[in-house]
């Protein structure tokens, strides 16, 4: 490691937006740890192998998304750039417990977060360094870090800077932001840090209830009580209801998105008339982020061959990882959502996230022991390839 590092003691706090130009020294490494033959064989084959009688279909797009990669190889580079000052990131910088467990054994430290979202940033010493993830920080929490004169590194993806420009533009044109999103979610916590007054609907429910609301009106009280924890500060539905404008956390099921979109414009051309919608109404635009949008329709084409299984792979808090094994349940498949090899087996059994999000084991065989099955596997925005291999190796070894 070298030490270009001489600002240990500066007063301010410093913000790195950028690697430190070291991507070919870390790219070794990650390729190392985070790539795979057997993946890169996979995909040399046209993403199908049979091994033991088992067929591998993999989706056409998985895994590391340019954000993700762009994340964990600016958190490598800052050990490098900083090889003496200790160095925290809030939280977890991605949501796949293998990336952030190698990242703990660099030595990295991970900052709690406790369960009213309240991380421990008084661990943080003047000089220390802090990496924020790529699904950004909120405005408090980046308050809070300056006050601490520490040194930020900020892996925020582009994407998720593009929702948070659109929501900042509402507010300065004073309409209410309707984010479509997990109201717990980082990224939609960050992203409503920004957005002055906001309203949080989670999927296409929510927001039909809320677009009754504008048209016909209610009781304030139990809009209240139903968007405890997903409304501004102040927030008063009789008011801020009047102009809106949709957002939404990046990693979403990009149909409901569109659907929400288009239930606000409809509802709101229909409350205050076409000559008035562009008083009313700002158009959400496009900002389900390329990669997210690229898995889930490798996703809806996948479920379409004919498939034994399904194996869905990615941490378990992964947002994009669970739409993508939404789709397989809709169709109607046996899926699992599994986050990493340790999942599978032995004695053919699986641990997985079920859909009441508890994590679960199949008291049954979930594995044919004999014949020919074929099993579509697909991995979430923040998997590796490493693990996604390892999970195949544990399938093929229940037949071997
Ligand atoms: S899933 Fe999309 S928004 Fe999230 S880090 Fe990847 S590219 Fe960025």
């Amino acid at each position: 490691m070298t030490n270009k590092d001489d600002s240990a003691n500066q007063p301010v706090t410093q913000y790195h937006r950028k690697g430190f130009g070291l991507k070919d020294v870390v790219e070794v490494e990650l390729k190392k740890v985070y790539e795979s033959d057997l993946i890169a064989k996979l995909r040399a084959s046209g993403n199908v192998m049979t091994v033991n009688g088992i067929t591998i279909k993999l989706a056409e797009a998985f895994g590391f998304c340019w954000g993700v990669d762009r994340a964990v190889s600016m958190a490598y580079e800052a050990r490098q750039h900083f090889p003496d000052r200790k160095i925290w990131i809030t939280n977890e910088i991605i949501h796949n417990p293998i990336v952030n467990q190698n990242l703990r054994e660099m030595g990295i430290g991970f900052l709690q977060m406790a369960e009213d979202g309240s991380k421990d940033i008084d661990r943080i010493g003047q000089g220390d360094v802090v990496i924020l993830p790529a699904f950004g920080a909120s405005i408090e929490e980046l308050k809070s870090l300056e006050d601490r004169k520490c040194e930020i590194v900020d892996t925020t993806c582009p994407w998720v800077s593009r929702v948070w420009n659109r929501v900042v533009n509402y507010d300065k044109k004073d309409f209410t932001a309707i984010i479509h999103g997990k109201p717990d979610h980082e990224e939609t916590v960050a992203t409503a840090s920004r957005a002055g007054t906001y309203l949080i609907v989670q999927n296409l429910a929510q927001a039909e209830w809320v677009c009754n609301y504008i048209v016909n009106g209610g009781k304030k009280e139990d809009f209240l009580a139903r968007f405890d924890k997903a409304v501004s500060l102040n927030f008063d539905p009789d008011v801020d209801l009047v102009k809106i404008g949709v957002a939404n956390q990046t990693t979403m099921f990009k149909g409901e998105t569109e659907q929400i979109g288009k239930l606000f414009e409809k509802t709101i051309l229909a409350k205050y008339g076409p000559t008035q919608i562009d008083q009313h109404f700002l158009s959400p635009g496009d900002t389900i982020c390329d990669a997210t949008q690229e898995r889930q329709d490798a996703m809806l084409k996948l479920v379409e061959e004919k498939l034994d299984l399904m194996l869905v792979i990615g941490g378990f808090n992964s947002s994009n990882t669970g739409h993508l094994q939404e789709i397989a349940h809709k169709r109607g498949l046996p899926s699992y959502h599994i986050d990493g090899p340790d999942c599978v087996g032995p004695g053919n059994v699986i641990r997985y996230k079920s859909e009441n999000s508890e994590q679960t084991e199949t008291k049954e065989l979930f594995f044919p022991e004999a014949g020919d099955v074929t099993v579509g596997v697909t991995s979430g925005a923040s998997t590796p390839d490493q693990v996604v291999a390892e999970v195949l190796e544990r399938l093929f070894a229940l037949r071997a």
